[in-house]
């Protein structure tokens, strides 16, 4: 078995529009994140790499200084309340820690699928998400590709 890992970390704002709670006002976090990905042997190209710890780290790179919001927080994607290039929307019904690591997970797997397309391997990805110091979401599935 063979794992990548590698770190990453962005500073990023949300909300969660109507719960009953401060996470309802837009704030923001330094938020870290961990993705791990395993697989028997990893596919290699002419230079003996496999997947490119940067293309994994620009996942979470992309979240950098932006705004996570989801399809249904219209007013936050209104061109004149957020410059569209300042927003992400993460699938969901909220941007919360589970949906940013939901989201990240995709995304290894999309990034999987462009370096090294149906080779009908297995991966196991990990993806860990520290919101703050103090709270985690770990979303941990299989992906064949
Ligand atoms: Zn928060």
């Amino acid at each position: 078995m063979e794992t990548i890992i590698v770190h990453a970390s962005f500073h990023a704002g949300h909300r969660q529009p109507g719960y009953l709670g401060k996470c309802r006002f837009i704030h923001g976090h330094t938020w870290r994140g961990t993705v791990q990905v395993s697989t028997e042997r990893f596919p290699r190209d002419a230079h003996e790499m496999s997947i490119d710890f940067g293309d994994l780290k620009d996942i979470m790179k992309r979240l950098d200084h932006r705004l996570l919001v989801t399809a249904d927080d219209e007013m936050l994607r209104l061109p004149d309340v957020c410059e569209p290039e300042g927003i992400v929307v993460l699938p969901g019904r909220g941007p919360s820690v589970e949906a940013v690591a939901d989201y990240v997970w995709s995304e290894v797997v999309a990034v999987i699928q462009r370096r090294f397309p149906e080779c009908g391997l297995t991966y196991d990805i990990a993806v860990t998400i520290h919101e703050t110091d103090h709270n985690t979401f770990v979303v941990e599935r299989q992906a064949m590709v």
